[in-house]
């Protein structure tokens, strides 16, 4: 048996094990071609079977209902920031943007350069500790959609109840929480991701969206840019990412083994309380950053009451085989992404590990 890390990085990030030893297992000779997945072509039966059979597990296990369709697109989660105003801004009509850490500040900025934007609220002021309430949402019936970030990867914030919007399309970054949890796709008219947190490696974006809002895209724009081209073709317009696609699959056959969303909720509250529990009995030793309220049940932020003691915690943390708890490259701190394959016990290992540290070093 291979000694594999406490790996906690918040994406790329853990996959689980049995995902990756199937992979191995099917690497030389993928059922019976006597070639890999990526060598397959990707107009073959063998892989558009791969490809259709990723699509109908997303759909099972988030109940897609048929009002939506699911594309897999490239571009990671960066270009959706830009695809959402091209395809549906232009249209002289406002979007909202609830901001809430740097990815929702990103998505902004590129929606700027299509339309006119505005913040449907803000907690930057908080330093980015909480999401706003439901009722301080600020944005207009006839605007093109309303954008927030369902889980903030850096500042480690998660919406736990989403608007109701009514006629205005409600659009959702859920790269660091999606099928983390079951959500109402019904809710959204877009929703999506980059596959390299709870989905898969990186490489495929996944997009959920309600299909009457293919037809009011605007068409001027490149015809890789329009999600028309995609949903046309079944994702397979030009050559999509034939492996990570294949192991997106696998991973979702790995959640429906283990008993679907419900149970993988069930798992990642486990895993988060560990370390929040730890937090909160640690007599302001470990300073949780987001307000209990608000936390991400993925990425678990805090820090240490000075940083020579953070430098201290993170170092030891890398000596005892934790990877990945620093935090986020513009802020610093300490971050523990909890995402579906981490196991309880890496959880429970660095729980064990905090305490013992504040025991050393109070
Ligand atoms: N949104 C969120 C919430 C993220 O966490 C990330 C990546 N960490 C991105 C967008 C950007 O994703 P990508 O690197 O796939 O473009």
């Amino acid at each position: 048996q291979v000694q594999r890390t406490y790996n906690f990085n918040a994406g790329p990030s853990a996959l689980p094990i049995s995902v990756l030893e199937k992979a191995q297992e099917e690497l030389i000779d993928f059922r019976g071609t006597g070639m890999s997945v990526m060598e397959l072509s990707h107009r073959s039966k063998a892989y558009e079977d791969v490809h259709n059979q990723a699509i109908a597990s997303l759909k099972e296990l988030l109940s897609i209902p048929d009002t939506h369709e699911v594309l897999f697109l490239q571009g990671g989660a960066s270009l959706q920031f830009s695809m959402i105003p091209m395809n549906f801004l232009q249209t002289g009509k406002k979007a909202g943007y609830v901001m809430t850490g740097s990815w929702s500040e990103k998505a902004f900025t590129e929606a700027k350069l299509f339309g006119e934007v505005y913040h449907a609220a803000s907690t930057k002021e908080g330093n980015y500790r909480s999401i706003p309430t439901l009722d301080q949402l600020q944005y207009n019936s006839t605007d093109a959609y309303l954008h927030l970030t369902s889980n903030n990867t850096i500042y480690g914030t998660q919406w736990k109840d989403f608007p109701d919007t009514g006629d205005v399309p409600l659009i959702a970054d859920m790269s660091s929480d999606i099928l983390s949890k079951p959500i109402d796709v019904s809710k959204f008219a877009l929703i999506y991701a980059g596959a390299q947190k709870n989905l898969g490696p990186s490489g495929v974006t996944v997009v959920i969206i309600r299909k009457d809002l293919l037809e009011q895209a605007h068409t001027a724009i490149p015809t890789m840019l329009k999600y028309s081209t995609h949903s046309k073709n079944n994702s397979l317009y030009n050559t999509p990412p034939t492996f990570g696609i294949y192991m997106l699959g696998e991973v979702l056959n790995w959640v429906r083994e283990l008993g679907g969303l419900s149970a993988i909720a069930e798992q990642n509250e486990k895993k988060a309380n560990l370390i929040y529990e730890t937090i909160d009995a640690s007599n302001g030793f470990y300073i949780g950053h987001a307000t209990p309220d608000s936390r991400s049940l993925m990425n678990l932020t805090f820090n240490l009451a000075s940083k020579d003691l953070e430098k201290k915690f993170l170092e030891q943390a890398k000596q005892s085989g934790f990877v990945g708890v620093n935090g986020h490259r513009s802020i610093g701190g300490c971050r523990v992404s909890a995402y579906n394959a981490v196991p309880v016990e890496a959880c429970q290992a660095f729980k064990e590990f905090m305490i013992q540290f504040q025991t050393e070093n109070s």
